[in-house]
């Protein structure tokens, strides 16, 4: 369609692109209203509290228990560069996706890859295509890391379709499980992350400064501060301790990532042994909400894990 290049709305971008790329401030266009008018905001994660937030605050104060589980723009931006690239090739502008923010989907849907950070944004828009974006703290190759992407993504629409079926009851109380313990995998600790970045990820650097107040603070920080491929660990690691037949869906994984020195075995056992070890005291709250999802996850996995969490051995 002429004239619809640099201005025109898809479907899926974020308000705070749309906002940088200035096209609320175009000039009035009957194209542009016409294509506006059905774009509601309602829902849209950009307009929850911690987009209007100081970029100073402690990341901490950003996060907040009613968020929609979304990576504040101000921590940091996870984009599909090839998407970029086809955006700024077809439109001549970068386009970035509300989904890139949500922490349960680390991967692109079209490309089937693990999301990568972007480096600061800068106004040269071409900076991108030279500079290699920040690393995901690994050493796996890009064959497996596209098969990771593929097995959470898998995983991940397995299991929205599960809840689909389910009740509102139970299907909130599913998303609830999934939501707590991927943020137990993914908690920030003092010099580490969870456990789902000494899974697959190379790592952190040691930052003495910080230091969470809370267990809810602290696994909320860590969801947000993770990277692509610990996200998406942490998902295929929910698999394993909630589905009977994971061990089956996730072996290929295992054995590809035991070659490049990742020696932690994928099993219910070993990520409540794991999950256990990495928190400095196991607060009685925790283990109460691990207790109460036996119930939404009724299969022997759950139980695994739990003997696990509550053995301290792999
Ligand atoms: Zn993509």
């Amino acid at each position: 369609m002429p004239g619809s290049s640099v201005k025109s709305l898809c479907d899926d971008e974020s308000f705070s692109s749309l906002v940088m790329r200035g096209v609320l401030d175009a000039p009035a266009a009957q194209t542009f209203y016409d294509e506006i008018k059905d774009y509601t905001l309602e829902g849209d994660p950009d307009f929850d509290h911690a987009y209007t937030q100081s970029g100073s605050a402690p990341v901490y104060d950003r996060i907040k228990p009613n968020d929609c589980w979304i990576i504040p723009h101000t921590v940091s931006d996870f984009v599909c560069m090839q998407c970029l690239a086809s955006s700024l090739k077809e439109y001549h502008a970068l386009r970035f996706m509300k989904a890139w923010r949500q922490v349960a989907q680390p991967f692109c849907k079209s490309h089937n890859k693990l999301l990568d950070s972007f480096p600061a944004r800068n106004s040269d828009l071409m900076n991108f295509l030279v500079q290699k974006p920040s690393s995901l703290r690994t050493t796996l190759p890009e064959s497996i890391l596209q098969m990771i992407a593929c097995t959470a993504r898998k995983i991940y629409e397995d299991l929205i379709e599960t809840m689909h079926f389910e009740c509102p009851a139970a299907a909130q109380k599913r998303f609830s499980s999934f939501r707590f313990l991927l943020e137990l995998f993914l908690h920030a600790q003092s010099d580490s992350g969870g456990i789902a970045s000494f899974y697959m990820s190379a790592p952190r650097s040691r930052n003495s400064r910080w230091q969470p107040f809370s267990w809810q603070s602290s696994f909320q920080t860590g969801a947000v501060i993770s990277n692509a491929l610990e996200r998406a660990c942490a998902i295929i690691m929910y698999h394993a301790i909630s589905s009977d037949a994971s061990q089956i869906s996730i072996a290929p994984i295992t054995s590809q990532i035991s070659g490049f020195g990742y020696h932690y075995p994928i099993t219910p056992e070993s990520i409540g042994s794991l999950s256990r070890l990495v928190m400095s005291e196991v607060n009685p709250a925790v283990t109460a909400r691990l207790h109460s999802y036996s119930e939404i996850l009724n299969c022997s996995s759950y139980q695994r894990f739990l003997r696990g969490f509550h053995h301290d051995k792999c």
